[in-house]
């Protein structure tokens, strides 16, 4: 289905001076399903420097000549969904339900920044310091060169939904995908070729984090990063010492609260597709739902049948509702935190089992109740298709609880009244918060920025943020007549007195 040909034209993308090769694992099989360059740190230092070469130009480029190939990127994402959906679902193992969603998130950021970037990036007139004597203007210039580095769980759309606004805002990229999914995004790279990227301006590379990636960020002028917090704060520390800019979008353990006058079916129907996306290997998926008490035992019965209504497969069509974990490293994960909850006293009520039949790395959605702190799926991300259900007594101790983490990604209010999910809403604390859904809609609300709060990230990414981080802001101040040096002929006592004059007046127009 991937042919070597095609493997052997996306790799030569890849910045790679030797014949040094990784083996990427088919996961559906376990068979090997490539082989791909590895990039060396020199190899990273030529990267930004090419990348920089090419920067130098496009960013001499109006930003409405610079839409057409976002635009012509669009139409082409389209006509070869199937063929980006059949690499992503080797590479992860992931249903093709869910990658579809995946392969459609970077379409929105396209239309959006299409629409919105020519009025964000256009130079604003600012008040100047004596209205009408100083003209004042901030501009936006490009950062230089950005690394952006990416997860395997959602490859796609979060190396497209990140290097887009980038090269939008005039940058040149260096991306480092994770190694296992690196020819999913290889494709994008070359659609956006195909599409009239300016030769040079995207480079990719590859290698392990603590090699590569840590030579891209002592490299590149900023760093967009996702992936686990812990490797986040050592980014931080990194980019902090060089004093270059950085947005982090890192881990959660996510809350999803259904209130006392939730839709109990739409609760249920909502829980699953947002847990269990991906395997659950999505940084917005609920781990953990609070429940009222007064609809908890309705809600927990139409929940377990609907997660055991769900067809787990590995097929290469629209069948399956679940796909496998995408590693081995994944799966012992998995089976660590549920055989570690279910010795210390917890209740599995469905699953809790791996499914090797189906495929070397799947394991069933596994729902579980009795779950107490000193389990390790209680406050650590689990990263998988487990779910833990905890009865609460009111709204207060719902908020309580969910906010009860060090992380602050997503959370879900299901609740029948707007005004009353909006007014829980307000009280999680969460970079984004869904009412009556899981994550999709705030995800594809692309015209609000959206990221973590506490050790969830720095940054956001969408909204006018997500694009404005991507630059830096740039003052230019014109003065019209001399103010700042008074005439020599004038005491600097009576200078002093007509500046705070003029002071005075204007405080008291209320212009300053
Ligand atoms: P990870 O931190 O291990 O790796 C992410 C990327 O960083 C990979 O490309 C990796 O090679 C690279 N890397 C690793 N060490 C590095 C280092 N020292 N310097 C530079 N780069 C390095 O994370 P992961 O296990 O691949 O991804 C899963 C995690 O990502 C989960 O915690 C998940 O919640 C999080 N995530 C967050 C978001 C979000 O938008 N907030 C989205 C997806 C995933």
């Amino acid at each position: 289905m991937i042919s070597d040909a095609l493997v052997a034209r996306l790799c030569d993308r890849v910045a790679a001076s030797t014949s040094d090769t990784f083996s990427t694992v088919n996961v559906f099989t376990g068979g090997t399903l490539a082989k791909v360059p590895r990039s060396s740190p020199e190899d990273v230092a030529e990267a930004v420097e090419a990348a920089r070469k090419a920067q130098q130009v496009w960013a001499g480029v109006a930003v409405a000549d610079r839409i057409p190939v976002f635009e012509r990127f669009h139409a082409l994402l389209l006509k070869h969904t199937e063929e980006i959906l059949d690499i992503l679902q080797a590479e992860t193992g992931k249903s093709r339900k869910d990658g579809f969603l995946e392969v459609s998130a970077p379409l929105v950021t396209v239309g959006h920044y299409a629409r919105k970037a020519p009025k964000l990036l256009a130079p604003q007139r600012r008040q100047g310091m004596l209205p009408g004597l100083v003209k004042t203007r901030e501009l936006r210039v490009p950062k230089g060169v950005v690394g952006t580095i990416t997860p395997w769980n959602y490859p796609f759309a979060l190396a497209f939904m990140d290097i887009i606004p980038a090269l939008i805002a005039g940058n040149g990229v260096v991306l480092k995908p994770d190694t296992q999914t690196a020819l999913c995004t290889l494709f994008g790279v070359d659609l956006l070729y195909q599409a009239g990227l300016p030769q040079g301006l995207l480079q990719v590379v590859i290698g392990d984090g603590p090699v590569v990636g840590t030579a891209l960020v002592d490299t590149a002028d900023y760093i967009g990063f996702t992936g686990s917090t812990r490797t986040g704060r050592e980014i931080a520390a990194r980019a902090g010492r060089r004093l270059v800019g950085y947005s982090l979008e890192l881990g959660g353990k996510n809350p999803l609260l259904v209130l006392a006058d939730a839709n109990v079916h739409q609760a249920a129907v909502g829980a699953v597709q947002t847990c269990f996306s991906n395997s659950g290997q999505l940084c917005m998926s609920p781990e953990r739902l609070f429940v009222h008490t007064a609809v908890y035992d309705d809600f927990v019965q139409r929940f377990l049948n609907e997660v055991k209504r769900m067809n787990l497969a590995a097929a290469y069509d629209y069948s399956a509702d679940m796909g496998s974990l995408t590693s081995q490293r994944q799966l012992e994960t998995v089976i660590k935190h549920v055989e570690d909850a279910r010795a210390k006293g917890a209740t599995v009520l469905t699953g809790g089992k791996a499914r090797p039949e189906l495929g070397p790395f799947f394991y069933e959605p596994t729902v579980l109740t009795d779950v107490t702190p000193e389990m390790l799926c209680y406050d650590n991300e689990t990263f998988g298709p487990v779910v833990s259900i905890y009865r609460v007594a009111d709204d207060t101790e719902a908020v309580e609880r969910a906010n009860a983490t060090s992380y602050g990604l997503n959370a879900s209010v299901f609740s029948k009244s707007i005004a009353h999910g909006e007014h829980v809403a307000a009280q999680l604390k969460a970079g984004t918060v869904h009412i009556n859904d899981g994550h999709v809609v705030g995800l594809g609300s692309a015209d609000a920025p959206m990221g973590g709060m506490k050790d969830s990230g720095v940054g956001r990414r969408n909204g006018a943020e997500g694009l404005l981080k991507y630059t830096e802001s740039q003052n230019i101040s014109v003065q019209r007549v001399p103010l700042t040096t008074p005439p020599r002929w004038l005491p600097f006592g009576w200078y002093v007195k007509s500046m705070q004059g003029l002071l005075r007046l204007i405080r008291r127009s209320n212009i300053r």
